[in-house]
Order: structure tokens, then C-alpha cells, then sequence
């Protein structure tokens, strides 16, 4: 395949950079004005699926309003993932407040996230589902623009910049 066509059409196997803006519960919670647009492999499952099922076809240039259900975003949310924790097994210097997103550790040190939902005199309540599980997802996209990913990048599954060669296995 000669890599230095550019694709017309948003496919599989097609680098794709994006401008886009998410909207959760009325409120824009992220955005590409801010950060640089998003560069991804199509097909590689590297955005959720709603959203790379939403762009097939899309052309450079084109913009779509996109509406992800928690079943093609981030999964509903799951009634196991909530764990009751004695208040003194966490350290002094952790605020703990419902709200605050907590950075853990567990048994084989991998590394877990949790939001503090209630605390009481004796207990901490967290919940580990991903925070945006069972949120319905709107999505302003821009396709900014295509390029075919080349073999290396395939090969690795993930994109490579310019100033980014490195040896991979
Ligand atoms: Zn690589």
C-alpha cells in the first residue's frame, strides 16, 4: 500500500487527528480547546467504541455531534465495584471528604482509582467503577485530519510523531 496517500475517509488502519469536546451531565468536562487534538489509530480500539463506531466514513474537515450510551462508552455502573474501608487504614494526611479521587495500591500493586463517596465515624464508603460509568456521552467532533498509518505503527499499534522513532519489539 503506498502510505503517502492520504486517505479520504475516516477507516480502519487510518491515523485520525481530532478536535473534540465532551459534554456530561450538561457540562463540558473535557475538551481539545485546551489540550492538542487527539491523534489515534482507527480500529485499534484506542477511543472508547461508540465513538470510534460514530466516525467511520467521516471525511477531514467534517464535524458530527455524537451521543455515546454508557453501553458503548465507559459501562454502566457496577453494584460490586463499591467497598466498605475502616476509616483508620487511610493515612492522616488524606483529606477524606465524599468526592475526593483517591490513587491506590492493591495486593499486587497495581494501581486503582477511587472516588470517596461517604464517610462516617468508622468507615470510608469508595467506589472504583471508572467515574464516567453510567454517564450518557456527548461529543462534539472535528476531523482535523487522515493519514494511512504506516506498517511500523501498525505493527506497534499505536501512532508515532515525528521526533518519536524508537526500536520496539
Ligand atoms: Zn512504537
Amino acid at each position: 500500500m503506498n502510505t503517502k496517500e492520504k486517505p479520504q475517509l475516516v477507516e480502519d488502519d487510518v491515523v485520525v487527528t481530532m478536535r473534540y469536546e465532551l459534554t456530561v451531565d450538561g457540562v463540558v468536562i473535557d475538551s481539545s480547546d485546551n489540550d492538542e487534538p487527539i491523534v489515534f489509530i482507527q480500529g485499534q480500539e484506542d477511543v472508547i467504541p461508540g465513538l470510534e463506531k460514530a466516525i467511520y466514513k467521516m471525511k477531514a474537515g467534517e464535524k458530527k455531534s455524537i451521543h455515546v450510551t454508557p453501553e458503548d462508552g465507559y459501562g454502566e455502573i457496577d453494584p460490586e465495584a463499591f467497598q466498605d474501608v475502616p476509616r483508620d487504614e487511610f493515612p492522616s494526611d488524606i483529606p477524606l471528604e465524599p468526592g475526593v479521587e483517591l490513587e491506590m495500591k492493591d495486593e499486587d500493586g497495581e494501581t486503582l482509582f477511587a472516588t470517596i463517596v461517604s464517610v462516617d465515624k468508622d468507615v470510608v464508603k469508595l467506589d472504583f467503577n471508572e467515574p464516567l460509568a453510567g454517564k450518557d456521552l456527548y461529543f462534539e467532533v472535528e476531523i482535523v485530519d487522515l493519514r494511512q498509518a504506516t506498517a511500523e505503527e501498525l505493527d506497534h499499534g499505536h501512532v508515532h510523531f515525528d521526533d518519536d522513532h524508537h526500536e520496539e519489539d
